[in-house]
């Protein structure tokens, strides 16, 4: 990461922190490794986000309904879903330092060095980066330690490359169900919400009267006791999912993972935020339950990683689950299939996979949004504002309405204009401080728009709107406030 880069992250994290976005969680205890707690903007942002992913996929698509599964599930879920037996990084520790690596970031890393030293130094890191993926598909481990070793590899923290072996290491966190110790069950918080969805499949499919193809979503907590947790949000041990799962007939699984693959960047794009900023990224090192996967990454201003997961699972889930549970997971298409001239009939159907991290497109719209602008006034002397350029859609707060001042009825005008658009979108009321100071304040939580009361409102019913993003302010009747802030919605 380069220098501007790190100090432009840097200041996110501080902006999170300041504005009541995202703190540390038991702050007061020092915190917890890995883990956060979003403050009064922060929960706003974050439900937002979920509501607009929530609204596109299950309103905005007919044959799309969700569940809300428990945390919990039954232990043999784990098993039949490959996470008790696979779910691992290959993992090494440094002797001197007792600091334990996931062994891929350790290479990213190098590579990420590499980088820095111009062109050749961008062709050794993709020379790295394409052996490390076939040593990992391969799981090859004294391979992935003599590319260590060639890359001459050490521990930040001690200096040295005194390794031990590699090994892989389960990110499950498991805990005991019941109340005595001898006769508690082990079972695990979900590191993934799909699996809610695989074992109720047929209850949705039978309840909801869904056909082949149809789609499961759901938002949760997941957890995964991630080793080297860093990056603020980007890797936490407590994070949330917005998965769907999309149920197709076998055969047709490629073009619905064409279609996803689009449907998905096309969400991010309606957002407002630059083609530029998003590539794929094609799996070569395929997940245990994988026939296809591309990961959906952005530009973060620690350079471009993973936000979001398309995956052909094909039917191993639900054949798995099947085999565990001993109950069929078929389904019944009464289709005629135009090459026999019968139904398709009974079949485990394939699956298509959508996973995004809340928390990840949380910190997306955060380092998208944060911008430090410089203004140039008009007697030529400048000034400087930080603001959070949040797409309307999903701004924490609407509409600032600002009375000019605190006397002169003014309040009780803007109070009347508060209680007008308040049931239609999240607006915010402030009558403290100069107008300028409570322009930059909601400029730093991102409110798109601003309106001021002054006297001439009470003449001429019309008022101040301050756009954010241009800072242009405009005359207009009070009673157009509301249809102006929904239609940028
Ligand atoms: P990574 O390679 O970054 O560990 P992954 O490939 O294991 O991620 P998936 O299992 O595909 O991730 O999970 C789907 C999505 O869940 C990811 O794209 C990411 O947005 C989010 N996610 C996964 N792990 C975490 C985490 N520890 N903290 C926050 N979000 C996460």
């Amino acid at each position: 990461m380069s220098i501007q880069q790190d100090n432009r992250f840097q200041a996110i994290i501080s902006h999170a922190k300041e504005y009541g976005f995202v703190f540390p969680s038991s702050e007061i205890y020092d915190g917890l490794s890995a883990v956060y707690d979003y403050g009064p903007y922060g929960s706003e942002l974050k439900k937002n986000i979920r509501d607009h992913w929530w609204k596109s996929m299950t309103q905005m698509h007919d044959n799309i309904v969700g569940i809300d599964a428990a945390i919990f599930m039954h232990p043999t879920t784990w098993k039949a879903s490959g996470h008790v037996d696979n779910f691992s990084d290959p993992m090494i520790d440094n002797k001197d330092s007792k600091k334990r690596y996931r062994v891929d970031h350790l290479l990213e890393a190098k590579a990420d060095q590499l980088r820095e030293q111009g062109p050749d130094g961008e062709k050794a890191a993709a020379d790295l980066l394409a052996r490390m993926e076939q040593l990992l598909a391969a799981e090859d481990f004294t391979g992935l330690r003599t590319l260590m070793d060639e890359q001459k590899i050490v521990c930040s923290v001690s200096g040295t490359a005194n390794w031990t072996d590699i090994r892989q290491f389960n990110l499950m966190f498991s805990t005991q169900l019941g109340s005595v110790a001898e006769d508690a069950d082990t079972i695990y918080l979900r590191p993934e919400t799909a699996q809610g969805i695989f074992v109720n499949f047929l209850n949705v499919q039978k309840t909801a009267r869904m056909k082949v193809p149809f789609g499961i979503a759901q938002t949760g907590k997941a957890f995964r006791n991630e080793i080297v947790a860093r990056q603020f949000i980007f890797r936490m041990r407590e994070f949330e999912q917005m998965e769907m799962q999309f149920f197709v007939r076998p055969g047709t699984q490629m073009e619905w993972y064409n279609y996803w693959k689009q449907t998905r960047l096309n969400w991010h794009l309606s957002l407002g935020i630059p083609a530029e900023k998003y590539r794929y990224h094609d799996h070569v090192k395929l997940a245990h339950y994988a026939d296809a996967a591309l990961d959906i990454e952005y530009e973060f201003p620690f350079g471009f990683k993973e936000v979001e997961g398309i995956h052909s699972r094909t039917d191993f889930d639900l054949k798995s689950h099947q085999e565990y549970s001993k109950k069929k997971q078929q389904y019944f298409d009464s289709d005629v299939d135009p090459a026999t001239g019968k139904p398709y009939g009974n079949y485990i159907p394939y699956v298509i996979e959508t996973s995004i991290g809340l928390d990840r497109m949380f910190l997306l719209v955060m380092s998208h949004a944060y911008d430090e602008e410089t203004i140039t006034k008009e007697d030529g002397s400048t000034d400087s504002r930080v603001v959070m350029r949040i797409p309307p859609a999903i701004a924490p707060n609407k509409l600032a309405i600002l009375p000019l001042m605190k006397k002169d009825g003014l309040p009780e005008i803007a109070k009347e204009l508060l209680d007008e658009c308040r049931p239609h979108f999240k607006c915010f009321y402030e009558e403290k401080d100069a107008i300028g100071k409570r322009y930059r304040r909601q400029d730093a939580i991102g409110t798109p728009f601003c309106v001021t009361i002054d006297h001439q409102t009470k003449e001429d019913q019309t008022v101040t709107i301050r756009h954010r993003d241009s800072m242009q302010q405009e005359r207009v009747k009070m009673s157009d406030v509301k249809s102006i802030v929904l239609s940028a919605l």
